[in-house]
């Protein structure tokens, strides 16, 4: 093989597993779920599914798989949930410390 194409897979190797180099800006996927298959879909840092949850919950847990799944390579805020954000927890766990007596 060519070396320069040697040197182009190397690369590639290395790149995939230095996950912190790629930003997913947008994506769409079908996720087959136990019960039935949803569109998921992130754009603009903003998840979308189309499962019934996520109407009332604005995230569900075919969004929070993708964010495991992806992790690094989402931006902050499309890493993050209504729940289980580690901000929220952060916050929550500071107010309790505040109101904890020294
Ligand atoms: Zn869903």
């Amino acid at each position: 093989m060519h070396s320069s194409v040697i040197g182009k897979i190397e690369k590639a190797n290395r790149y995939a597993r230095e996950l912190d180099r790629i930003t997913i800006e947008g994506l769409s996927v079908t996720f087959r779920g136990d019960n039935d298959t949803h569109r998921v879909a992130l754009a603009a840092d903003r998840w979308q599914c189309n499962c019934h949850y996520f109407d009332s919950w604005k995230t569900c847990a075919h969004v929070l798989a993708m964010q495991k799944i992806l992790g690094q390579m989402l931006t902050e805020q499309a890493q993050t949930s209504f729940f289980g954000a580690p901000e929220e927890a952060q916050v929550a766990e500071a107010q309790v410390a505040e109101a904890a007596p020294a």
